[in-house]
């Protein structure tokens, strides 16, 4: 069944943050992400943003994935769904999504795009 929702949300830009954090035994990539509220200016909160994750297996299955919005009717499997939507089109579009294996640091690695021939 297609999520045309999701894809939706991901063309409007409702993801607006999404990192890759290494984990330390590789079998999982840990990302982060930022969506905006669906049908409302800010959470229930007060934030312009939530702030959930998604955890991929290194086979690229998803393990887990989580959103703290509230509305699970309004939308949170919506928000994954577009999440997933952004990843896909930034690993297809040539980014970096995940650290070179030598690296030695356990800090935040941003997504980087490759510089287009
Ligand atoms: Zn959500």
């Amino acid at each position: 069944m297609r999520n045309t929702h999701g894809y939706k949300l991901y063309r409007d830009g409702h993801v607006t943050d999404l990192k890759c954090c290494p984990v330390e035994n590789r079998k999982f990539f840990f990302f982060r992400f930022k969506v905006k509220p669906i049908e409302r200016a800010k959470t229930e909160d007060g934030q312009i943003t939530y702030n959930g994750f998604i955890i991929l297996k290194a086979s690229g299955e998803v393990h887990s994935a989580h959103c703290p919005c509230k509305g699970r009717s309004d939308g949170c499997y919506r928000h994954i769904a577009a999440v997933l939507f952004d990843l896909q089109v930034t690993v297809s579009n040539n980014k970096i999504i995940a650290p070179p294996a030598n690296a030695s640091g356990r800090g935040e690695v941003g997504i980087v795009t490759m510089p287009l021939l």
